[in-house]
């Protein structure tokens, strides 16, 4: 028997029974499915009384405290971290902007960032912004023929520039490439820069061990690895951590106030002002526990799940893989020769098979490879091979149609 059971996981998520709107979900780089111990921590939270936390000492708010902190370490510890190295954040976006703000003050004029070309713009745009307000320069590291990094361009790249900061995705969500981002780290610190990575497609995926991995910092949503929306990590180094400035203001990080000054606690509230996401954290706990507790073959399902995807694409006539990544992760990005993207799409979605396509928030890299965009499949450990099978099949409809 194999010890993954895709059958078995998808019981776990009601919605695919008792919604008739969800088909075949093939977007699940977009967002996944919650399973229904997820839904139900929200429910709990709000049916049993909910409170804030870290300010009234009743018994439930005592309760939610703990509760919530106890989220904080179940999180921190999935991906190898402390629990004051986790920040909660709103998602990957959050983080990255947070992070890029943060550091603002801390580069000087001469000095360069890097980011690759496979970057999504939550993780483009602001290492924008810092280099046009800083005088930075902004240097891309390109990709080979295949989709995967040219680190033999990097490395010319940190050998000929003064590099403060590398940024780089551990999935690219626009072409599946499963970056060797512990070299990328081990390199960027060779060089004296800082190396941050953007973890949102890989954490539902790999075995994240950020000790490993030895970056500064890790970002991910939770939305992308079946917890609810608007919560999501940013893991850091404490020397990191403690570099960064806080950017906003409020209630719960600070010390001693007065009128005119204020000091601040440590972290990891010293970056957490205001109100946090209580539910959200709650409910993203609850997520790794279920991740945990699915982790024995759920990778190699989903590896050759994806494998699988690929040769059936690959076989029919008229379709053109964008990239050929040597490690990809859960995500195949593809044209169909001759035939807009948009109409093979709406096809598949009008048959109730989710999925999408565009330049999926990947726009320099996607322009670059494709003529009007891209078709993108992403999976997840509730996919199974039959959801494939009807997708196959319904996407060869779609092309003999649109070749009419
Ligand atoms: N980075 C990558 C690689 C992503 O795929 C996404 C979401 N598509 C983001 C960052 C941004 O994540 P969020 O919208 O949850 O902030």
């Amino acid at each position: 028997m194999p010890l993954f059971d895709p059958t078995a996981f998808r019981r776990e998520f009601s919605c695919f029974s008792s919604s008739d709107m969800l088909g075949i979900y093939l977007d699940n780089a977009a967002t996944t499915q919650l399973p229904d111990e997820v839904v139900q921590t929200l429910v709990s939270y709000y049916q049993q009384g909910r409170s804030n936390v870290h300010r009234s000492s009743s018994l439930l708010a005592n309760q939610v405290t703990i509760a919530f902190e106890q989220a904080r370490t179940t999180v921190a510890a999935w991906l190898g971290a402390d629990t004051e190295q986790l920040i909660w954040t709103s998602g990957s976006t959050d983080g990255l902007n947070r992070i890029a703000s943060g550091l603002t003050g801390q580069f000087q004029e001469n000095q360069a960032i890097i980011v690759s070309a496979l970057e999504h713009h939550a993780n483009l745009i602001p290492w924008q912004q810092v280099c046009q307000q800083n005088n930075l320069q902004l240097l891309i590291i390109p990709t080979t023929e295949a989709g995967d990094l040219d680190l033999t361009q990097f490395e010319y790249l940190l050998n000929t520039h003064s590099v403060a900061l590398v940024a780089c995705c551990h999935v690219a969500n626009s072409l599946g490439t499963h970056n060797n981002v512990a070299l990328i780290s081990k390199l960027s610190h060779q060089y004296g820069a800082l190396c941050v990575i953007d973890g949102a497609q890989a954490v539902a995926h790999l075995d994240v061990d950020i000790k490993q991995l030895d970056c500064d910092a890790y970002v991910f949503s939770g939305h992308k690895m079946y917890a609810p929306t608007g919560i999501g990590a940013l893991i850091g180094r404490i020397d990191f951590l403690e570099r960064l400035t806080p950017t906003r203001f409020g209630g719960e990080m600070v010390r001693e106030v007065g009128y005119y000054n204020a000091s601040y606690r440590e972290l990891p509230y010293r970056l957490e002002p205001g109100t946090p996401n209580i539910d959200g954290a709650l409910a993203l706990a609850q997520a790794v526990t279920f991740i945990r507790r699915w982790h024995a073959g759920r990778h190699d399902y989903e590896q050759n799940l994806l494998n699988y995807t690929i040769a059936q694409l690959a076989a029919i006539d008229g379709v053109k893989l964008v990239a050929t990544p040597l490690q990809q992760c859960a995500v195949i990005a593809f044209e169909v020769i001759d035939v807009h993207p948009f109409d093979i799409t709406s096809w598949l979605n009008e048959q109730q098979i989710a999925i999408r396509c565009g330049y999926h928030c990947a726009m320099p890299i996607t322009k670059a490879l494709t003529r009007y965009g891209s078709i993108r499949v992403s999976l997840a450990s509730y996919n199974t091979q039959s959801d494939i099978d009807l997708f196959i099949q319904t996407l060869q409809q779609a092309i003999d149609i649109n070749r009419l």
